[in-house]
This record gives C-alpha cells, sequence and structure tokens, in this order.
C-alpha cells in the first residue's frame, strides 16, 4: 500500500515491475545457455548515444578477421548500424525496439532466429544507446562493457553508477580528443574503479586506432580455443 495515501497502486506497479524483470531474467538464462550450446562468447556494449559502441565493433573487427564474429545491433530506429557492420563483412542483424530505450532479453532471443551462430565465436550485442535502462536488463551476453567518450565529460561513472558496477570492462574512447578537451583521465578511471574494482580499463581510439590492439588481444583471450584439425 501506498504509504502517502493509502492506494494500492504503488504495490502494484512495484509488482508489475518485478515480474517483468523476472521474466527478463528467465529469457537472459535461456540465451546464456543458447551461447554456451553453440561455443559462442558474447559481449553486450552499453553507452550513451554517440559514444561509438558501432565504430568499436567495426574497429576491433579489422583485428579479429578469422575470429567468427557477429552482431546483433539494438537501435530505436532504423537499420543504420547492422548496415554498417555488414559492409564490413560481418553478419548482423538489426534489432528496432519502436521507442524503448533498451534491448531486453527476449528480444535477443527473437534474433537469434535470424542469425544462424555457426561458425560463430563472438557475438556482440549493441544495446539502444543509453546508459540507464539497459543497466537494468540482462540479456545473457557473458560480459557487459561500458564505454564512455571523452566529450562526454570525466564525472560520468559516479553518476550513472549501476552501469560501471555490473560492467566486466571500461572503454574510454575518442582519446584523440584528449589534447582538446578538460578531461582528467586519471579521474574517470579511478571514479570508476572505485565504483567497481573489477573493471578492466582500456582507453582506445576507434577512429585512430589508438589502443584497439590492446583491446583486441583481450576480446580474443575470452574466446574458446578453435578446435584443432582433426578433432
Ligand atoms: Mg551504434
Amino acid at each position: 500500500m501506498c504509504d502517502e495515501c493509502g492506494c494500492e497502486e504503488r504495490n502494484r506497479v512495484v509488482e508489475v515491475g518485478e515480474d517483468i524483470l523476472k521474466e527478463n531474467l528467465r529469457y537472459a538464462a535461456h540465451n546464456r545457455q543458447h551461447l554456451d550450446e553453440h561455443g559462442v562468447f558474447s559481449v553486450e556494449l552499453i553507452s550513451a548515444p554517440g559514444s561509438g559502441k558501432t565504430s568499436l565493433i567495426e574497429a576491433l573487427s579489422d583485428h579479429l578477421a578469422g575470429v567468427g564474429m557477429a552482431v546483433i545491433e539494438g537501435d530505436i530506429e532504423t537499420a543504420r548500424d547492422a548496415e554498417r557492420i555488414r559492409a564490413k563483412g560481418i553478419p548482423a542483424f538489426q534489432l528496432t525496439t519502436g521507442g524503448a530505450c533498451h534491448l531486453d532479453a527476449r528480444l535477443v532471443h527473437g534474433a537469434f532466429h535470424h542469425l544462424p551462430l555457426n561458425g560463430v565465436r563472438l557475438l556482440f550485442i549493441e544495446n539502444v544507446g543509453n546508459l540507464v535502462c539497459p543497466a537494468a536488463f540482462q540479456l545473457g551476453a557473458h560480459q557487459r562493457w561500458v564505454i564512455l567518450s571523452v566529450p562526454e565529460g570525466d564525472d560520468k561513472p559516479a553518476k550513472y553508477p549501476r552501469a560501471f558496477r555490473e560492467a566486466s570492462v571500461f572503454i574510454l574512447n575518442k582519446t584523440d580528443l584528449l589534447s582538446h578537451m578538460e578531461f582528467d583521465l586519471e579521474r574517470v578511471k579511478s571514479e570508476a574503479l572505485s565504483l567497481n574494482p573489477y573493471l578492466r580499463f582500456f582507453a582506445v581510439s576507434a577512429r585512430t586506432g589508438q589502443g584497439i590492439p590492446e583491446l583486441a588481444e583481450y576480446t580474443k583471450g575470452l574466446l574458446k580455443p578453435l578446435p584443432s584439425a582433426g578433432a
């Protein structure tokens, strides 16, 4: 019951919200099982719009040739990001939420019906650009990477703590702009690590390629080894 006016509405809203999250977790567990059965390691990318999620996938793909990549793109509208990925020769499926501010596990489950995983070892799932809502919805990916770009400012981790607390990797993108902006790299890094000491930190520029080889090497280390010939 609502403490303020005694109505039942608040509890009802909370219960509906809990049901949605429970249902999402059920689909997320199913997605993880599906990925594991196919030997696919999956990484979810979250960030604000324009931080460079798609550009990062494009830049990484140049260092991950032969790995067996696929991408699920999430956006409110348009297939622009999936088209960019396909132009790199990488299979991609575009999910459009039609207004919703985040992907959910059920949507991702639906994408599996359109994106064959045979031969895929690394699946990126790019969420809708938003640092808030995507943080609350697990998709079944093995890791979540949170991306912040230099123009967004060095004060963001503490303002969006859940995004950083529940990520495995923190990528600072657009480091080529550091010399043009007032941005304290050590501040942003230490603030993020104070929220989540287990974060792996990478400073990169998807545009110039700075730091991308190191991130690609880390990514390769996450993947299952290729089956040896004759195995
Ligand atoms: Mg994008």
